[in-house]
């Protein structure tokens, strides 16, 4: 791949040749890309108006590219006609990120899935489209995988997890999406295509994270990892919260380094045990489940023993896989706390704040108190060991006071903010917290925000109205 060449490169230069200037009607656009690849009637164009948390209107026409060059002559078209874009993977994206607002056009990628591994250089080529989890099964039979691993690894798509920057289970010890990744081609305002190395400054790790406001995302150079040949797998319970985030911060300042380290509390458990029967210990205020490993079993086995050690020392109750089949079991618990929740209350709304480690024991217990103050039911779950927590409210908008809820999901992030924690670990700010970040940043470094933001996207087209607060 080349470097940074910004404003200069033009690697795309054929779409320009072929196309001199961008369509002048969504019929012409469609014209020129194929039937398939853009769509006009309103009952498909609806399908793309919301995300995993929120609906939005319905865009004005979704585009559907198959290549970087589709995704050029896109741009140029929202460009000639003033029309705002909303880029979009598998729209499992839980802060209203890829969800329109206004007139629109929908840039879905997820036709965009090319992808190849180079075992020589553990590396994976990637389009934006690819679902995660495919990178892993690729690269598997290489002893190599990909370890960022949102809980949606099964149906979130790459460009999502850049734009959001993706945390997951695996992502304390390896790193979360930004750390992988190498290289990137992306698309700016003014449709000019960009390849990406990391150098200062570092324009990759302005990218990853930005929410599909300064740049489309369309290829990526990802770094990939051995597999690890040995795993170890624990579950603790305890009688109280507190507890399970004290032996948390006990256990990584004994020296471990879980491979995965994740934290449910007892409303996560039920709820579980009500829908799946996986067998958690339904009593438990809280559970941790651990996995160590690494190449050398015998270091793989000690570090389980700090973790359980530190467990014992705050009143856990320590319980072993036996076996792999035992371990799945557990994670595939923990998979199922998110479809186990939604069955509680017809809707719920999902909070996502970090928090610096030696805080999680009063973060979780004063946001168990909020949710008996409100009377909601609220549960918490989260990759604990990265401090960031999804507190969850459920309700019925025919029985509950949504405002309520949202009062109360404030005063979560408000907790998350006294204790020196950020708005969001991982799902980032969208138009859920778009309004919070006046409380939750100082003027000047919202004033460096929106300068980046009018650097790289002056015509302010691409995703606008999320992310900054309306000045
Ligand atoms: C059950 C469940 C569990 C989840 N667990 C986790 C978890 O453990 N960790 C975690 O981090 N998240 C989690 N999420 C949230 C979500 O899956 C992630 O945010 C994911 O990264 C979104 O990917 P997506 O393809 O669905 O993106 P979308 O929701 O479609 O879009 C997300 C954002 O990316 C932008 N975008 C998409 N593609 C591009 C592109 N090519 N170029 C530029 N911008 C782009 C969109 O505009 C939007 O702002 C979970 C969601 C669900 C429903």
């Amino acid at each position: 791949m080349q470097g940074l060449n910004l404003g200069k490169t033009r690697p795309k230069k054929t779409t320009r040749e072929v196309h001199p200037l961008p369509a002048a009607s969504p019929k012409e656009l469609q014209a020129r890309l194929g039937e398939r690849k853009v769509l006009l009637e309103v009952s498909q164009r609806r399908n793309y108006s919301y995300d995993g948390i929120a609906f939005g209107a319905t865009p004005a026409l979704v585009v559907l590219p198959e290549s970087t060059a589709d995704v050029v002559e896109a741009l140029r078209f929202a460009r000639q006609m003033g029309l705002p874009i909303v880029p979009r993977g598998a729209a499992s994206g839980l802060s209203g990120g890829a969800v329109p607002i206004g007139e629109s056009l929908v840039l879905s990628f997820t036709r965009m899935t090319r992808l190849s591994v180079d075992p020589h250089s553990r590396t994976a080529l990637a389009q934006p489209g690819v679902v995660t989890a495919q990178v892993s099964e690729r690269a598997r039979p290489f002893g190599l995988m990909y370890p960022p691993d949102p809980a949606s690894f099964r149906t979130s798509t790459l460009g999502g997890n850049l734009a959001e920057n993706a945390g997951g289970p695996m992502c304390f010890k390896r790193g979360v999406t930004g750390d992988y990744v190498l290289e990137l081609e992306w698309v700016d305002d003014a449709a000019e295509v960009h390849r990406l190395e990391r150098s200062a400054y570092d324009l990759i790790g302005l990218l990853v994270g930005s929410e599909g406001t300064l740049g489309l995302i369309t290829e990526m150079r990802l770094r990939l990892e051995p597999l690890p040949r040995h795993t170890r797998t624990l579950l603790a319970s305890f009688a109280e919260v507190g507890q399970a985030a004290e032996a948390v911060s006990e256990a990584i300042a004994a020296g471990a380094v879980p491979a995965k380290l994740e934290f449910m509390d007892n409303g996560c458990i039920r709820a579980v045990e009500e829908s799946f029967r996986m067998g958690l210990p339904v009593e438990a205020a809280a559970v941790l489940l651990v996995d160590t490993d690494g190449d050398d079993p015998l270091v793989v086995e000690e570090e389980l023993s700090w973790v359980a050690e530190a467990c014992r020392a705050h009143g856990g109750v320590v319980q072993m896989a036996a076996n792999a089949a035992e371990s799945e079991a557990l994670w595939r618990a923990r998979r199922s706390v998110s479809p186990a929740i939604g069955r509680i209350r017809p809707k719920r709304l999902n909070e996502d704040i970090a928090v610096p480690r030696s805080s999680l024991p009063a973060v979780v217990r004063e946001i168990e108190a909020l949710g008996r103050q409100y009377g909601l039911p609220l549960v918490q779950f989260g990759h604990i060991g990265d401090g960031n927590l999804h507190p969850n409210v459920m309700f019925d908008p025919k029985t509950d006071n949504e405002a309520r809820v949202w009062e109360l999901l404030h005063e979560v992030a408000r907790v998350a903010l006294r204790h020196g924690g950020v708005l969001t670990g991982e799902h980032g700010i969208g138009l859920m917290k778009r309004d919070f970040m006046k409380e939750a940043l100082d003027p000047v470094t919202l004033e460096a925000l929106r300068a980046v933001k009018a650097a790289l996207d002056p015509s302010n087209l691409l995703n606008p109205g999320k992310v900054l607060p309306t000045p």
